[in-house]
């Protein structure tokens, strides 16, 4: 593609998720929905995964079983669910353009060491990891189209009216939009002009370094106007703003890569007088961003969502699941009914249209990865049980005036609780808070305290962890 069939990618994607696909009903919206995966489903077969076996050749392991003669297309149902050790194991065939696993890693592994990600592969595409903390990691291939779609849709979904008035206004200065990365800035360049400019900080060096750059921006009146952050840098940002500390002033506060918890979207409120919005992106792709009126819609005008549901918690009824995503807007790798980590929690009291005129799914939270989920015995001994994190926060948040941050992992059976900075009775009431939270689900477990170690610049925070005993 050249690089102004690029921008009328970017623009037209821009304008169809700012002012586009409106629907009447949940119904319309879904028959839409349903001829753009038939579409997908007839383009499915580029990728040798999905071939079905020519008269006497062998067909992928995912192919679509004939349909019967007289049935239209394939259907989605008939595709296999997969999960990332397929993807893994069936890489080369699972992407439209002949990419070897090796070749990919290679690649993004070596970016990650020399932290220049420039280099691309088959020309173009550019290679993401996913960010596995325990086990082997995702790898994703993404061609310019998909980036200008994936850049036009966050565009045009979250840019207040004030930042794209000072976009399209040529006498104004560019807007500034602050990118913090823990890899791969190409991804965003592309998408840079002579009227929005990107900086980037990497996460692996220490804060302190980009907050004086930051600053000096700021001073010299080149923004950024947007912040665009994982939640645990928004927060330590707006810690730094509420102290009366040098600081950002962004207009427009983005929050994505992590879990953004309430008392973090409160101090960004407090600290900037804005409503952070929330972008849900996995390296799997792009799968909900929150709308002007708060309400976290799922992606659903590029991802189809399966639900595959969870067990409930007390006095709940069923929310909770874990989404089998086929983007439909992906033509270099197959995302076809492809598993998360996550576990997502509706929100039953949403109405079927939101009040933003959008029919799309809303989630009440993503509540963290599948490995966020606490396994405790029940008291019987009988069974397990399943201790969803955002309980969990909950019950530190009611005791979380006695420290200043804190980690909980589950190993097998033992369960370690470290608290950072804590007060001389904190642990005790932690352990307290917990003990009574697993007896409301009808489990137990004994708290083990343990020393904090402080996280590296670059980690993910993942307060909540359960690893399997090895
Ligand atoms: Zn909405």
């Amino acid at each position: 593609m050249t690089d102004r069939a690029l921008v009328a990618v970017l623009l037209a994607r821009f304008v169809r998720a700012r002012w586009g696909l409106r629907f009447r009903s949940r119904a319309r919206f879904e028959a839409w929905q349903a001829r753009r995966i038939r579409s997908f489903l007839r383009r499915i077969a580029r990728a040798p995964y999905y071939r079905g076996g020519a008269p006497g050749a062998a067909a992928g392991p995912g192919a679509i079983v004939a349909p019967a003669p007289g049935a239209r297309a394939p259907s989605l149902a008939a595709l296999p669910v997969i999960d990332k050790s397929v993807l893994l194991e069936h890489f080369d065939g699972l992407n439209t353009r002949g990419v070897r696993l090796a070749d990919a890693l290679g690649v993004a592994l070596e970016a990650e060491r020399t932290r220049d990600f420039r280099p691309v592969l088959g020309g173009d595409l550019t290679v993401g990891l996913s960010s596995g903390t325990s086990g082997r990691r995702g790898v994703f291939l993404v061609s310019p189209r998909e980036r200008m779609l994936w850049a036009g849709t966050i565009l045009g979904r979250v840019l207040d009216g004030a930042s794209l008035r000072q976009v399209l206004m040529p006498w104004r200065p560019p807007l500034g939009i602050a990118f913090f990365l823990r890899a791969g800035g190409n991804l965003y360049e592309s998408v840079a002009s002579s009227r929005i400019r990107f900086a980037f900080f990497d996460l692996t060096e220490p804060l302190e370094a980009h907050v004086e750059r930051l600053v000096a921006a700021r001073e010299e009146g080149r923004g950024p106007e947007v912040l665009v952050a994982p939640p645990s840098v928004l927060d330590a940002l707006a810690v730094r703003a509420l102290r009366g500390e040098r600081s950002v002033a962004p207009r427009l506060v983005i929050s994505v890569a992590e879990v953004l918890e309430p008392a973090t979207a409160e101090r960004v409120r407090r600290a900037w007088g804005s409503e952070p919005r929330q972008v849900y992106q996995a390296t799997e792709g792009l799968l909900g961003i929150s709308c002007e009126q708060g309400a976290l819609h799922l992606n659903e005008e590029s991802v189809h969502v399966e639900r595959e549901w969870l067990g409930a918690a007390p006095g709940e009824g069923r929310t909770r699941f874990t989404p089998v995503v086929t983007d439909f807007d992906r033509r270099t790798q197959i995302i076809a009914r492809y598993r998360l980590d996550d576990v997502l929690r509706v929100d039953t009291a949403a109405p079927e249209r939101c009040a933003c005129g959008r029919v799309t799914v809303v989630i009440a939270a993503v509540d963290g990865r599948a490995d966020a989920v606490l396994h405790l015995p029940s008291t019987d001994g009988l069974r397990v049980v399943e201790v969803f994190p955002d309980a969990v926060r909950r019950a530190m948040a009611v005791e979380s005036g006695g420290f200043a941050d804190w980690r909980i992992r589950q190993t097998g059976l033992r369960l370690q609780v470290a608290l950072a900075d804590p007060d001389r009775d904190a642990g005790a009431r932690v352990t307290a808070a917990l003990a009574a939270l697993f007896e409301s689900y009808g489990c137990a477990a004994p708290v083990e305290l343990v020393p904090w170690v402080p996280p590296l610049p670059a980690e993910k925070v993942r307060r909540i962890v359960r690893e399997d005993a090895s």
